[in-house]
């Protein structure tokens, strides 16, 4: 059975700062993740919109209401709500690692590490580089 896990970005890691336009954008390089899931266990915030509410909660065929407050949590800087943890710092949607909810996984989790990520990233994250097409 394929592996479901994607890339997935916590936010706020606390040893380090996140840098958006990443490396990937500039230099024409797309990372390949290989569902490692090492980016959903790190400590960190998942940060979820109204949209995605929307979508997880259809996904998990869920009332938008009972998702909320079975599975998020008000973000440390009260703008807006996170995913909540497993008591070890595991997204509560990895499951070994596995994503529970690949089809409907926040933005934040698609776009690490090419749409944003930070200094050192790729200490803690086992994606490769695929060079694209030069102009
Ligand atoms: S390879 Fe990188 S982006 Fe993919 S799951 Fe692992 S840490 Fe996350
Ligand atoms: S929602 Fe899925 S991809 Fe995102 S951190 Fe949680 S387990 Fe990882």
């Amino acid at each position: 059975m394929a592996r479901t896990t994607r890339k997935a970005l916590r936010l706020a890691l606390p040893w380090c700062g996140i840098s958006r336009g990443s490396v990937a954008d500039s230099k024409r390089v797309f990372y390949q993740c290989h569902r490692c899931g090492n980016c959903c266990k790190w400590p960190g915030e998942v940060v979820v919109s109204d949209r995605e509410i929307d979508a997880i909660a259809s996904y998990l065929e869920m009332p938008v209401d009972q998702f909320v407050e079975q599975y998020t949590k008000v973000r440390a800087n009260r703008q807006g709500l996170t995913l909540i943890e497993k008591p070890n710092n595991e997204c509560i949607f990895l499951d070994g690692i596995d994503c529970t909810i690949n089809p409907a996984k926040p933005d934040q989790c698609a776009g690490f590490p090419n749409t944003w990520n930070f200094p050192g990233w790729e200490k803690v994250c086992e994606a490769t580089p695929v060079h694209l097409d030069q102009d």
